[in-house]
């Protein structure tokens, strides 16, 4: 989805004009997908803690076929 870094807000793709600019504020508007950017925009330290919880699971993960191994 479009967005307007002048008026910090998403275009509907319908309404940004044919030459790319937003129809608000007559800015260029950056036609990037909205979810890209909202990928990119996740902080540094959510990511760790994703990696982090990641490793924590496979731990548990490995743990687990520990003991079901042990059940046999
Ligand atoms: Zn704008």
């Amino acid at each position: 989805m479009p967005w307007c870094t002048h008026c910090d807000r998403f275009l509907s793709p319908s309404t940004v004009r044919t030459d790319g600019t937003c129809p608000t504020c007559g800015k260029p508007a950056d036609v990037e997908s909205g979810r890209a950017r909202r990928l990119r925009a996740i902080p540094w330290h959510i990511k760790l803690l994703i990696v982090v919880f990641g490793v924590y699971l496979l731990y548990r993960l490995g743990q687990g076929i520990d003991w079901l191994i042990g059940q046999l």
